[in-house]
């Protein structure tokens, strides 16, 4: 007989934590947790956390302790039992390629004369991922080809990935093996565990998420995700031809809504028929 099983791939930051400006259904949260604790279901964090503000939104949030975490934008991958994080050895070894076998530090000092970039905080960085703030008044477009100039001539492979700490107006450069993504750590985890593509259900809500939205990988983009991460969703996944592979959480489909974890519920149910008898006792036992 095939056991049913689940590779649950969650974002945490406005997709399993509310933190965003819109409310999350009281009865979503204890929801997800109890579906999280079904035998067969193994629930992964895939974030830009690192391992110490992934244990703070736990607790903080009361999140539903993980089987594993794709931590620091992919550069990290930990296995976690019995509350023990354990580091998965072997995507350092995979990522380091990229690098040559650099570390952060090593590459810093080839980028140290950039006098637009500072390093930001040491607990941001780790051996694959080198972080710099980046004024948003600095020319990016060109700080950003200089980076990539020098990079290339040490034959270093890398993703330079920019973004913007809205309430903060900060901007944010953080530089990583070029197979050190979100995406790339989903797909060695499953393969790493034997997981069909069946198997896999990922949910997210901004702009890192969106190659793994785009991908083949089944993909649910919650309800609060804003509307230009929704058409860009939608456009990547058409360019891609995975249209089918993406659903959009909304409001109207479910009676808790389709904010956070009602979004990834929704997702699940959507995707996945064999969990609907499931969360239909769910809803009857909240
Ligand atoms: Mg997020």
């Amino acid at each position: 007989m095939n056991e049913k099983r689940l590779l649950l791939c969650c974002d945490m930051d406005r997709t399993v934590i509310p933190n965003g400006r819109q409310i999350e259904h009281p009865a979503a949260h204890q929801r997800f947790k109890n579906f999280c604790s079904l035998p067969g279901v193994a629930l992964v964090y895939v974030t830009g956390r690192h391992q110490n503000l992934v244990r703070q939104a736990i607790q903080s949030y009361d999140l539903p302790e993980p089987d594993y975490a794709v931590t620091d934008v992919g550069t990290k991958i930990y296995h976690i039992v019995a509350g023990q994080w354990r580091a998965l050895n072997l995507w350092d070894q995979i990522i380091a390629v990229d690098w040559r076998g650099s570390s952060h530090e090593q590459l810093h000092r080839h980028l140290c004369s950039l006098t637009e970039l500072k390093l930001q905080e040491e607990s941001k960085q780790n051996t694959f991922k080198l972080s710099y703030y980046l004024s948003l008044q600095a020319d990016q477009e060109q700080v950003l080809s200089q980076v990539a100039e020098r990079l290339d001539r040490l034959g270093v492979a890398a993703s330079l990935i920019w973004s913007i700490d809205e309430p903060e107006q900060l901007g944010l450069l953080d530089i990583l093996p070029r197979n050190a993504t979100k995406l790339h750590g989903m797909q060695f985890l499953q393969q790493q565990l034997g997981y069909r593509h069946e198997e896999v259900l990922f949910a997210g809500d901004s702009g890192n998420d969106l190659p793994v939205l785009a991908s083949a990988i089944r993909s649910v983009l919650v309800a609060n995700a804003s509307d230009e991460v929704k058409r860009e969703a939608c456009r990547l996944a058409k360019q891609n031809g995975h249209e089918s592979a993406l659903y959009l959480a909304d409001e109207q489909s479910s009676p808790l809504g389709g904010h956070y974890t009602a979004g990834v519920l929704q997702g699940i149910g959507y995707f996945i028929p064999e969990y609907r008898d499931q969360l239909k006792q769910l809803e009857c036992a909240s």
